[in-house]
């Protein structure tokens, strides 16, 4: 499994949005803001690349991104459908959206290539090719789902925007890696996480390696020396720049 961070950064941030793909059995793009189409495209140019999006809520930092994303496909005769993996409540917004960015884009897009809509359900793993999907509530002003991808032997969990909570916890227990939002240093603001609360969270249930992603930006400028302080025994803690890759 590789591991593409296409954009790490926060919602009001000169950098990408945080956006990872996920290269494996099928190509998964976790989250898709209003910065990350043209990162995408450079990455990869092909319009049947991506098997599936997953959109973990209805934030423009992780979702903006899709109707362009969606009609560059439609330009390009994309052919094969395109999973959208999703809350169910998100389904309407997600077509709004897509209206909004481009009228009449919906009916291009069923008749080139299909969306067929995934249900996100904390309580219902989904298996997709290989993959095994589950899904957790971090804490949040809107819904949001944090997700578990397993293949084989290996994990990756993505907690996208939240708070830690007993069911994210519960979910990220011993992954591979586990890619967590640490918009703070330390201390609490509703609705995010702080680097110093997600590495001792990580530390106490066996996830071997942590990266740090959708941290304020301000803070994320004083990057190396966070990297410096944060080193915990038994956890490899990562603060990855856009395009960096890690090949679990
Ligand atoms: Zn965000
Ligand atoms: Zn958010």
């Amino acid at each position: 499994m590789k591991v593409i961070f296409l954009g790490v950064g926060e919602a009001f941030d000169s950098i990408p949005n945080t956006s990872i793909l996920v290269e494996s059995s099928a190509n998964i793009l976790l989250d898709c803001g209003y910065s990350i189409p043209p990162e995408l495209w450079k990455y990869n140019s092909n319009p049947e690349y991506l098997d599936a999006i997953f959109l973990s809520h209805s934030h423009a930092d992780h979702t903006f991104g899709l109707p362009a994303v969606l009609m560059r496909m439609c330009s390009e005769d994309r052919k094969k459908p395109l999973a959208l993996i999703c809350q169910p409540e998100m389904k309407k917004y997600i077509e709004d959206m897509i209206e909004l960015g481009y009228r009449g884009s919906l009916k291009k897009i069923r008749g080139k290539f299909g969306i067929g809509y995934l249900e996100a359900a904390a309580s219902r793993p989904l298996q997709f090719a290989d993959l095994k999907l589950s899904f957790a509530r971090p804490r949040h002003p809107v819904n949001v789902t944090a997700i578990r991808i397993d293949m084989g032997s290996k994990s990756l969990c993505y907690s996208s925007d939240g708070a830690i909570t007993e069911e994210t916890a519960s979910l990220y227990r011993n992954a591979d890696m586990l890619i967590h939002e640490a918009y703070l240093a330390s201390g609490h603001v509703e609705g995010h996480s702080s680097i110093s609360d997600v590495i001792s969270m990580a530390s106490s249930i066996g996830v071997r390696k942590l990266a740090l992603v959708h941290i304020n930006r301000e803070l994320a400028r004083k990057k190396e020396d966070l990297l410096r302080i944060a080193r915990p025994e038994g956890i490899e803690v990562l603060m990855p720049n856009s395009m960096d890759y890690v090949e679990l």
